[in-house]
């Protein structure tokens, strides 16, 4: 039924919401807290190597994983690698077809790179950002009650 809402012409901020609503209606209420409208957007993740804690930035200040630094802000920047989008899988792929369908360009640009690769600017591996988001935050029932992603940063 929320699948059924989605269509194009929606407001960015509304197809977002309704995006979000399907994710939770479908039991995924990880990506639900992940998805955002990637004009400023940032998630951390567990570096799978070093463990270090690596911040992924996507928006307009631009896309890059980075150590964060309380005084000096983002820095060792280092460019993400967004998916190429026909190798998407699962709920990346459904997501950003979605959002291609539909026309919110914006969305579908922030998914590529969400779901895609990062490296860390601690050890130089390269892993899969939405795996390590995924395993970091493995959904638990109680999970609906945290707020949004950003709240918890
Ligand atoms: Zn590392």
């Amino acid at each position: 039924m929320a699948a059924a809402r989605l269509r194009s012409g929606l407001d960015g901020k509304i197809y977002l919401s309704r995006l979000r609503a399907m994710l939770a209606f479908d039991g995924q209420p990880l990506w639900f807290e992940a998805l955002d409208d990637f004009t400023d957007s940032f998630v951390t993740v567990a570096c799978p190597h070093c463990d270090a804690p690596v911040t992924i930035a996507v928006g307009d200040y631009g896309c890059y994983s980075s150590i964060r630094d309380w005084n000096l802000g983002d820095v060792h920047q280092v460019p993400l690698r967004p998916a190429v989008p026909h190798e998407l899988t699962g709920t990346g792929r459904m997501l950003h077809e979605s959002a291609v369908r539909d026309g919110q360009q914006r969305l579908a640009w922030g998914l590529t790179h969400l779901f895609g690769q990062a490296e860390c600017p601690g050890c130089g591996s390269v892993f899969g950002i939405a795996d390590e988001y995924a395993a970091a935050n493995a959904p638990a029932p109680w999970d609906f009650a945290r707020g949004h992603i950003k709240d918890a940063l």
